[in-house]
């Protein structure tokens, strides 16, 4: 912990996996001797670089931008980058971490990594997304490559600036490189499916822990916070399955629709206008509540909750309202959602169902894969052959999870599923691979 001061994010989910690590160590004393879990703590290479731009008034600003190339035992590094001002270097190592538990789960070969600056895209011009994109790969270029590290979309990156960082790309290389990034737009080299994956993986992850409980999500009433790409896309594919998902939320606040949130407004709101979840009042008269505080979406009662915002949105108190509420399903759509104290109440509760960050939301980066696959062997696959893929990939997750639980003793725990079938896979290739 010292050699790492001042990262709570990295401790706490450094802590989340290591504390279910217990029954397979004591299986595998051998990789004691290997020192495998300090070799697993820290990265392989970490890349932190100065990022200066000029603003549409000829002001120069200077922004820090991180790669942390976590794990390549499985496979190049993979994961997203974040632009948001929260930033910094033990955020990007938490997400490191636990891509390469998650890239493990999905059983394809990808090793893991995350990275991003802390520039706020919220209220910037287009020009200065663009010019503050090219700046930034204008120093990533050279660490990254189709075999080496393919970074993807997160938080403030979606197609637009995946667009901008691959044509400065592109001019630095004199290559067009399609599998160096992933999340491009169908037009040039992106998958379909794609933009949609987190958000639906989410929701048949949560068909598949419902339906061990014989329920399903038709006639569910579901939460949602957040208003971005993963929260958009649960909404929907949660709607397509029949549930009633009544919340949508952004920094400033939650809209509550005991209707049923309409999802035609949200996305003009969100995708078309870049606008604020308030201004869904004005979309939508009629029943619909505006709360601004954004974690009061775990005060209203329903069957699901999924948090898509971003890290530490649920902590103990928000978990035991849910529960008290009638909540039966927690999954994560966000990447460590739940403190470790909520995490805990879920787990000790009996009949609750909890599926955790690395297998919830692990259809984002499978289908990164299934788009790594298509670039290769420059393909195009249709909508529903590429979902019809995802929907198999998070089928096969929720069963390793599962039935590593079980042969572990602990039937129906997902985290302890999730991070023993996660860990196992990277440290055996690790270990075949050498002290490197
Ligand atoms: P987006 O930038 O598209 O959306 C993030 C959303 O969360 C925005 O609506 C944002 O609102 C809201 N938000 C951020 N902070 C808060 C907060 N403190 N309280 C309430 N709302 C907040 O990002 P994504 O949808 O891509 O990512 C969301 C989460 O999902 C992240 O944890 C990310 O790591 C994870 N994830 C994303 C994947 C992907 O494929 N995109 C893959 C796997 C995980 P505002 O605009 O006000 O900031």
């Amino acid at each position: 912990f010292a050699r790492n001061s001042g990262e709570p994010e990295f401790h706490q989910a450094v802590a989340e996996v290591l504390d279910c690590l217990g029954p397979v160590l004591e299986r595998h004393p051998e990789y004691f001797d290997l020192d495998i879990i300090r070799r697993l703590c820290e990265p392989e290479r970490q890349i932190i670089f100065r990022v200066p731009w000029i603003d549409d008034s000829g002001r120069v600003h200077i922004n820090r931008g991180f790669r942390v190339e976590f794990n390549s035992a499985l496979g190049p590094y993979k994961g997203g980058l974040r632009f948001h001002p929260s930033v910094n270097l033990g955020i990007v190592k938490f997400l490191g971490f636990e891509q390469i538990f998650k890239n493990s789960l999905t059983g394809l070969p990808l090793g893991g990594g995350k990275g991003g600056a802390d520039f706020d895209p919220r209220g910037k011009s287009e020009r200065e997304v663009m010019v503050f994109c090219q700046s930034f790969m204008t120093e990533l270029h050279r660490h990254i490559g189709e075999h080496t590290d393919v970074p993807a979309g997160d938080i403030g990156v979606g197609a637009r600036e995946i667009g901008f960082l691959f044509g400065q790309y592109k001019r630095l290389t004199n290559r067009f490189e399609a599998g160096v990034l992933t999340g491009k737009h169908t037009h040039w080299g992106g998958s379909q499916a794609r933009t949609e994956a987190t958000g639906y993986g989410l929701v048949f992850f949560v068909r598949e822990l419902l339906a061990t409980k014989g329920r399903a999500l038709d006639g569910a009433s579901v939460a949602v916070s957040g208003a971005g790409n993963v929260a958009i896309y649960a909404i929907e594919k949660a709607q397509q399955l029949g549930a009633k998902v009544v919340t949508a939320s952004d920094s400033s606040g939650v809209i509550y629709d005991p209707d049923g949130i309409k999802l035609e407004a949200l996305k003009r709101i969100k995708l078309e206008r870049r606008g604020r979840i308030h201004e869904y009042l004005d979309e939508v008269p009629g029943q619909a509540e505006f709360r601004e505080d954004a974690t009061s979406v775990w005060d209203i009662p329903v069957d699901v909750a999924l948090p898509c915002a971003t890290q530490n949105e649920i902590d103990a108190p928000h978990a035991k309202r849910l529960i008290s509420n009638g909540c039966l399903c927690v999954a994560e759509g966000a990447n460590m959602p739940n403190t470790a104290a909520a995490i805990e109440i879920y787990r000790e509760t009996p009949g609750m169902l909890f599926g955790p960050a690395k297998a919830a939301n692990s259809g984002g980066v499978a289908t990164s894969a299934l788009e790594m696959q298509q670039n290769a062997s420059r393909d195009s696959w249709s909508f529903e052959h590429t979902e019809s893929r995802l929907e198999d990939i998070i089928r096969q997750v929720h069963q390793r999870c599962r039935d590593t639980a079980e042969e572990f003793g602990a039937p129906g725990d997902y985290t302890l599923g999730a991070n023993i079938a996660g860990f196992s896979k990277v440290v055996e290739a690790m270990i075949a691979q050498g002290v490197v």
